[in-house]
């Protein structure tokens, strides 16, 4: 069977279970820990983003915050637009989630700037709005809300005219932002102009709210029977959902509505609507609107007391809904910070493994398939500076009877020697590599041709001091090396690393022909001729 790729194991989830938020987060989390241990960051953070998601399906929008912002500090390294505005936008429903509007607004306009002139932009525009439009509300600028709902509605009327539940949803918000500031008259207006796109709903929360606010409206503007037939419409709904957290405040106002015509039994069932969900809920906050709407209802029914002794308990319940309220604001810092934390802890080791990757293990040198990287950038650098670029290569001299002579272990020693010698020149300029078993290349960034000599020679001349014993080496009884140089003009040869490879190769390979334990210089003569010219300085052992 095909092995599926990670990404594709991540969409099969998403299809396979869009109705179970639960069963799919678990799924989720499994594939999580596969990209994690691959160190799959572009995953990491697609999955981030999709357990965010879940969560907010699930209901649970305190514990969006690290995923949520896990998924935007890992998708703002990468360049995935779509995926980074969806992290955004997560980000500011999980901030709102938490009442800091302020940092709710700032994630919001983020994505949408991240979606500016995308053909593709991952979270629609509009879908940005209205959230910020909803950030506004809750921060009191219900004139804003009110505009940016309206240019909502307009745009969504023109371009998606069947798109029922976004329209009855902008005129919803632009309903309360009217009643906000006492516009009942208006209000309903915007009510009545979208009741045959509110036909179009499915049962669901936004029908409720659509209900409930048409029961406001009514009471509000003089028509009390209109008023029940929604308050009723409403309440037959919303045990099916009983997540009405959105709806309080319109809920106390259609109660005292009530209480002021006289319709107890009405006010008492929503009064016991109201309790319940509290109940389920446990927050401080529904606790108080139902303790509150309770409250009214026993003192408008002439029960003092009792009401007294719930405004007492109420003075309780703020004081809890304050503590509740900065927990949560604690809480969330404390995993935000949790989450910034396994976020570079995830990084450091993604670009360990990147560079381990690149590293050869015996000697910490890069390797070949480093090569590319680093060259490719020295190129560059040597051509748009016109310096020249040049090559060093080593070979081991009479390395199999090393290994035959003092084993495979001790070989590995005198390996990993030669490379520390190496490494220690290493610098911006100067980069190692071990090129195969026994052989090492260096590319070399601004020398000059003298400059180039005096490293080769320096590095042979260290080898050779080292003290290693090769008693089947000729030269001194020692460990050395062959050395071949070529320093390029890149600019002006037009010549590749492969032709840098080549020529310090061809010049090695003369040091070897030599006798060894040498340094060859590759010249390059006119008329496409060259020469190998032996390092005079050298001092090769009698
Ligand atoms: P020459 O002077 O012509 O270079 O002779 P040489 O014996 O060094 O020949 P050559 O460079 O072709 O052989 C390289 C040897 O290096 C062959 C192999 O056994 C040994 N070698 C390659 N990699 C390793 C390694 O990681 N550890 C050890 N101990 N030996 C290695
Ligand atoms: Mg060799």
């Amino acid at each position: 069977m095909e092995k599926l790729s990670l990404s594709d194991r991540i969409s099969r989830a998403i299809k396979q279970y869009p109705n179970d938020p639960f069963r799919l987060a678990q799924e989720l989390k499994k594939l999580l820990r596969v990209a994690e241990r691959e160190k799959d960051v572009y995953n990491i953070g697609k999955l981030n983003l999709n357990l965010a998601i879940c969560i907010v399906h699930q209901g649970r929008r305190d514990s969006i915050i690290p995923y949520a912002y896990k998924a935007v500090s890992i998708l703002e390294t990468l360049n995935d637009p779509a995926l980074l505005s969806r992290s955004y936008n997560l980000l500011g429903i999980a901030y709102a989630g938490q009442g800091n509007y302020q940092r709710a607004l700032e994630s919001y306009n983020k994505a949408l700037k991240v979606i500016r002139g995308r053909k593709k932009p991952g979270v629609r525009k509009i879908t940005l709005l209205n959230n910020i439009g909803d950030a506004y509300f809750s921060m009191g600028a219900f004139d804003k809300t009110l505009k940016i709902s309206q240019d909502c509605l307009s745009f969504c009327r023109a371009h998606s005219p069947d798109d029922h539940t976004a329209i009855v949803l902008y005129a919803v918000n632009i309903f309360d932002s009217y009643i906000s500031m006492n516009d009942f008259r208006r209000g309903q207006e915007i009510l009545d102009e979208v009741q045959q796109d509110a036909e179009f709903l499915p049962e669901s929360i936004l029908l409720c709210g659509y209900y409930i606010r048409m029961s406001c409206a009514l009471y509000a503007n003089g028509d009390p029977i209109g008023g029940a037939k929604y308050a009723d419409l409403m309440l037959k709904l919303v045990h099916a959902h009983l997540d009405t957290y959105e709806f309080h405040s319109v809920t106390v106002r259609i109660v005292s509505f009530q209480l002021q015509i006289g319709d107890f039994e009405r006010a008492r069932i929503i009064s016991d609507t109201l309790t319940e969900y509290a109940e389920k809920s446990g927050h401080a906050l529904d606790h108080i609107i139902a303790k509150r709407v309770l409250g009214n209802i026993c003192y408008a029914s002439g029960d003092y007391d009792r009401a007294l002794s719930l405004f007492k308990e109420l003075n309780v319940l703020y004081e809890e809904w304050m503590t509740e309220q900065k927990t949560m604001q604690y809480e969330a810092q404390k995993s935000i910070d949790a989450a910034n934390r396994e976020i570079l802890k995830l990084m450091n080791k993604v670009r360990a493994s990147e560079e381990k990757a690149e590293r050869d293990p015996l000697t910490g040198l890069m390797n070949r398939s480093a090569l590319v990287n680093v060259t490719t950038e020295f190129i560059e650098k040597s051509k748009a500076l016109g310096k020249k670029l040049g090559g060093i290569f080593l070979d081991i001299d009479y390395f199999k009877e090393y290994n035959d002579s003092y084993g495979h272990a001790a070989g590995d020693e005198a390996i990993k020697f030669i490379a520390k010698i190496c490494l220690d020149e290493e610098s911006q300029n100067i980069k190692f590599f071990r090129y195969g078993g026994d052989e090492y290349f260096g590319v070399i960034l601004g020398f000059r041709d003298e400059e180039l000599r005096k490293l080769a020679f320096r590095i042979s001349q260290k080898i050779r001091a080292s003290g290693f014993e090769h008693l089947k080496n000729p030269n001194g009884q020692r460990l050395t090396v062959s050395v071949g140089i070529v320093n390029v003009d890149m600019k002006k040869s037009g010549y590749t690393i492969l032709d840098i490879i080549k020529y310090s190769d061809e010049a090695l390979y003369h040091a070897k022909d030599r006798g060894r334990d040498d340094v060859f210089e590759y010249c390059f003569l006119p008329d496409a001729e060259h020469e190998f010219r032996r390092l005079e300085s050298n001092a090769k052992a009698e």
